[in-house]
């Protein structure tokens, strides 16, 4: 375990925002994260735990005055192999691609719509990630975690864990709660690719690559290119990816919008409600490619938010506050962010 006091967050966030944690904790076994949950309640230390992945999806606020706690475990176990599927347990340390690439190049199948996508694998059974038509929860069965505010281990099923587009019951009732240390897999021996979404089968023709033939090493390249040529790097340009979710509206607000803006994107969730494009709606409030001060609207993808450069949490969170009232003022939409705001 290595513990670090005042540590700078600046490399443990994707946005590049420049705060501290009072200490920053690295793990190397569920043990350590449970002796050290334990003690620190039984120094009756009363600040904060938050329990981190790569940063991918946060935004600070301020410094944070607690302890930022983050695995460095890195083991992928198969529990079982029957039939058609084979089982298996990551632990949350793991970077997300990283475990994409490995299941890809053992012939295990399912998760190939979600490469590239930044962070670890602990934080995916948090936030349900997605991607072209695929979601975490689509493969986890069961996710294991350790209680941090009694240190015992404690096991969830996906169905407690409630999961919905990106959302689960760990962004609720659950948050702050449990630190995730590993997540259960099921994947498939067969492949079965999912090409109906983003343009998948527009950019695997261009690349002169037949369905019939495709493997899913050529499926996860595709994908990886077509999220290069859309989101910006955060290394070159500060971001948490999408900064908003797509709101869902009843059909009833839909058919009134849509009446006024015939040319509204929308797709289909059910026959009561509709999913609108919250880029689409933020581009039509003039957002796309703006800045309000060092915070800036993506030029090429009105949904994700950026550093430009020195830019402070609570900037970030101000371009969105106002992005938020010209949806509302435009379209009655509420959006909501997708990031999680820390302070
Ligand atoms: C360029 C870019 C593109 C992106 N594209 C996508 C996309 O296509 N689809 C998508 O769904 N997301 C996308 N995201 C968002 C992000 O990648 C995901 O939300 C990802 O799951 C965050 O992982 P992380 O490890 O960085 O988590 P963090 O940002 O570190 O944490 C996210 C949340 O999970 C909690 N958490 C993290 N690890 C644990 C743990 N082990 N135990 C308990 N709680 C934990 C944190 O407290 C926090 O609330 C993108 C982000 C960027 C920067």
């Amino acid at each position: 375990m290595i513990i670090k006091d005042n540590c700078s967050l600046l490399g443990h966030n994707t946005f590049g925002i420049d705060v501290k944690a009072s200490h920053f904790v690295d793990y190397d076994s569920v043990d350590e994260l449970q002796t050290f949950v334990r003690q620190h309640h039984d120094a009756g230390d009363a600040s904060p735990l938050l329990h981190i992945g790569g940063g991918s999806n946060l935004l600070f606020l301020s410094d944070f005055c607690g302890t930022i706690l983050h695995s460095r475990m890195q083991e992928i176990h198969v529990t079982a192999d029957e039939g058609d599927y084979v089982y298996v347990r990551v632990t949350a340390g793991i970077t997300w691609d990283d475990w994409v690439q490995y299941a890809v190049d053992s012939h295990w199948y399912g998760l190939e719509n979600l490469s590239l996508i930044p962070g670890e694998v602990g934080a995916s059974a948090v936030q349900n990630i997605g991607a072209y038509g695929s979601e975490a929860k689509d493969f986890i069965l069961f996710v294991d975690t350790v209680d941090l505010q009694t240190g015992e281990i404690r096991h969830f099923t996906a169905e407690e864990c409630r999961y919905g587009y990106r959302d689960s019951a760990f962004k609720h009732e659950l948050r702050g709660r449990y630190a995730v240390t590993h997540v259960h897999f099921r994947l498939s021996h067969s492949f079965r690719p999912r090409l109906d979404y983003g343009g998948i089968r527009r950019a695997l023709e261009e690349r002169g690559i037949n369905e019939t033939d495709l493997t899913a090493e050529q499926l996860r390249q595709t994908i990886i290119e077509i999220r290069r040529a859309k989101l910006p790097e955060p290394k070159e340009l500060g971001n948490a990816g999408s900064f908003f979710t797509n709101p869902v509206v009843s059909r009833e607000t839909f058919e009134r919008l849509s009446n006024k803006h015939s040319d509204m994107p929308y797709y289909e969730v059910d026959k009561e409600r509709v999913k609108i494009p919250a880029g689409w709606l933020i581009e039509q409030c003039g957002w796309k490619g703006k800045a309000q001060g060092r915070a800036g609207v993506y030029e090429r993808q009105a949904l994700v938010l950026v550093n430009l450069g020195g830019a402070t949490g609570k900037e970030i969170a101000a371009l969105c506050e106002r992005i938020q009232a010209d949806v509302k003022a435009q379209f009655g939409i509420e959006i909501a962010p997708e990031v999680n705001f820390i302070g």
